[in-house]
């Protein structure tokens, strides 16, 4: 009797304890920033994941650094972008010829936009390096995730990971309703399509069907491959429905910047982490010339991208011995292409498309629309495709190509109309780099080590023209034999209809001795800035992270970015990294 009483009194104050638990609307705690739950270093794509990852349901009060400022592309006029808050008097913005919304060359060339980092084109700004790359949306493939020999990890994960963020559009920019694969995701934040009007633009067009030609698989979508091989198709980019660049940043991070629980704090650069007997983990961070300390009480994300984690986990004596190395990329070989025939050269540039076709044509474009894969020699049998080729249209030149240009011939001068750009990547390179500390001023920018267990890969090439920059060996010798495969492989497409008689290759390697044509390709060979590796995860004791992204010995700290993949994907990386990030914010979240 008394047991039954019991329960029915304890039923009846769960029921009043539930009733008010739904109508009172749930009040986010006031933040004392100086004690927040969570510190995000960086507003990246990873810190934009994390950080809305961590804010989302208003129960966790959530600090970002970054060290940049907040950009402003406007999204519908762009002859009227802007360059929001950016202040730095040191940019060299080029304003002609205007580009596309959110475009993508003018803004990476924005210096007050990047890390003064040599050779390497990293976004300083909310949205990182994602608020400036080429937008292309390419997943891992099964065997990547297999390689980064973690038992935490799954491709059948990874893959519903990737669909989670994903809405994938039709070609008329609505919600797809089915098709490309059980695993593609049409209610996600971020927004992927093909490039619009590719269908119409004859270059693409006949570069396609001259991969055909030679022997290459004609796919709809590379994402639906789980195992890319000789293949060829157009590329999907994060472009949403009214054409704009989908970056994590505009998608999951702006729309919180007015939440009481979120603070973004633009222009407040990480110096160190902080680990004070009893406190904790906190962040030391300057901002206008004063230094500040947070100490969250539940965890740190790092997402400052591959270069700047390693930096600041340098700078503060944590992670171990790995910290920095194991830096890697897809080293790439650009090559100009002649085009003879008027039909190609007459594809209109943003501005006289515009003029002839509307504004449909006012879109996100990084200048490229198709691409191939292509296996080597060095693909074992049942491995996927180690070299991308990605064709640019007429006068678009890659950021990476304008950065072995001096500033005086910028593509305007270098890439005239009538040239197009192939770019050759290498997407599983033996080469191996490392980030250093600055150790004259450890809190600065980074530094970049190539090699060093291997001088021969930096012996300068002769390098006579200007389209070459001695310094820029970035390959082994077994790397530049491979993207010379690939180098081969274009020149080939030149000799295949279509495009046979149409295109040339303006700068090759000499026809014979291979010693030289290695030492082309090494000098020619640049990076990429798909930088992965430098806090690498692993199931090893001496690994930066373990396969749930938390540092040795420091469970409250994640690594959220690009560091923490330990081997580069066969493809372009910036959706894994989102995938990784999100993982690193649900490591946070379970630990109490
Ligand atoms: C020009 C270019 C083109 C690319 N094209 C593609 C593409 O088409 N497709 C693709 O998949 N990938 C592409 N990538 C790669 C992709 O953009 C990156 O892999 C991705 O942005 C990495 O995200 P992240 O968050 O790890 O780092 P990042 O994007 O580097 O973001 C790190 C952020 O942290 C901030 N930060 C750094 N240090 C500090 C500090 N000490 N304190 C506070 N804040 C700090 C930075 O300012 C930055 O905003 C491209 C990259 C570039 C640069």
């Amino acid at each position: 009797m008394f047991g039954l009483l019991a329960t029915a009194v304890g039923c009846a104050l769960l029921a009043e304890r539930a009733r008010t638990y739904i109508a009172t609307p749930y009040v986010p705690p006031a933040c004392d920033w100086r004690r927040p739950d969570f510190a995000v270093v960086g507003g990246g794509p990873a810190g934009s994941v994390v950080a809305a990852r961590l804010a989302r349901d208003g129960q966790h009060c959530v600090l970002v650094l970054e060290a940049g400022g907040t950009y402003r592309g406007n999204p519908d006029f762009p002859e009227a972008w802007s360059l929001g808050d950016v202040k730095d008097t040191d940019r060299t913005l080029d304003p002609a010829p205007p580009d596309v919304p959110r475009l993508w060359s003018d803004v990476s060339r924005v210096e007050a936009l990047r890390w003064p980092v040599p050779s390497a084109v990293v976004g300083r700004m909310m949205g990182g390096s994602g608020a400036m790359n080429a937008m292309v949306y390419m997943r891992a493939l099964p065997y990547d995730v297999a390689r980064w020999n973690t038992s935490r990890w799954s491709w059948s994960g990874v893959s519903a990971s990737y669909a989670r963020f994903e809405r994938r559009l039709d070609k008329s920019g609505r919600v797809a309703r089915r098709g490309g694969g059980p695993q593609r995701g049409v209610s996600g934040p971020l927004a992927t399509r093909r490039a619009p009007l590719y269908e119409q633009d004859a270059l693409a067009q006949a570069f396609l069907e001259t991969c055909q030609a030679a022997g290459h698989t004609l796919v709809t979508d590379f994402n639906a491959e789980t195992s890319r091989g000789d293949v060829a198709g157009p590329y999907h980019f994060n472009i949403d429905e009214r054409g704009r660049r989908a970056s994590a940043y505009a998608a999951l991070l702006e729309p919180l910047t007015k939440a009481p629980n979120v603070r973004i704090l633009t222009r407040a650069t990480a110096r160190r982490l902080r680990k004070d007997r009893g406190r904790g983990v906190g962040v030391e961070y300057t901002r206008n010339g004063t230094t500040f300390v947070t100490r969250p009480t539940r965890g740190v994300a790092l997402a400052a991208g591959a270069l700047n984690t390693p930096r600041l986990l340098l700078a503060s004596g944590l992670g171990g011995a790995k910290v920095g190395e194991n830096l890697h990329d897809h080293p790439v070989v650009p090559l100009k292409l002649r085009l003879s025939s008027a039909d190609f050269y007459r594809t209109p540039g943003p501005f006289a498309a515009f003029q002839q076709r509307g504004a449909q044509t006012l879109w996100a474009s990084p200048g490229t629309s198709v691409g191939a894969f292509l296996r080597s020699s060095r693909c074992g049998p049942n491995e996927p495709a180690d070299l991308q080729l990605t064709l640019f249209a007429p006068g678009q030149a890659e950021p990476h190509v304008d950065e072995v240009l001096d500033n005086s011939e910028r593509s305007r001068e270098f890439f005239v109309k009538r040239d197009a750009l192939v770019t050759v990547a290498l997407l599983r390179p033996e080469a191996r780099h490392s980030v250093l500390l600055n150790t004259s001023d450890p809190y600065g920018p980074p530094l970049i080590s190539r090699g060093p267990q291997n001088k021969k890969w930096y012996q300068p090439a002769r390098c006579p023209e200007r389209f070459c920059r001695t310094d820029t060996a970035w390959v082994t010798d077994g790397d530049a034999a491979v993207l010379l495969e690939g180098i081969d492989f274009v020149a080939r497409l030149t000799r295949t209809p279509p495009l046979d008689g149409a295109v040339d290759v303006v700068d090759q390697p000499p026809p014979t001795d291979q010693h030289a044509r290695l030492a082309w390709v090494r000098a020619r060979a640049l990076t990429n800035s798909h930088w992965v590796g430098t806090a690498a995860m692993g199931d090893a004791r001496e690994d930066v992270v373990d396969g749930d992204l938390r540092l040795r010995g420091e469970p409250t700290v994640v690594v959220a970015d690009a560091s923490a993949i330990p081997a580069i994907p066969n493809g372009n990386v910036h959706t894994t990294v989102l995938v990784v990030a999100a993982r690193a914010a649900e490591a946070l979240l379970r630990r109490r």
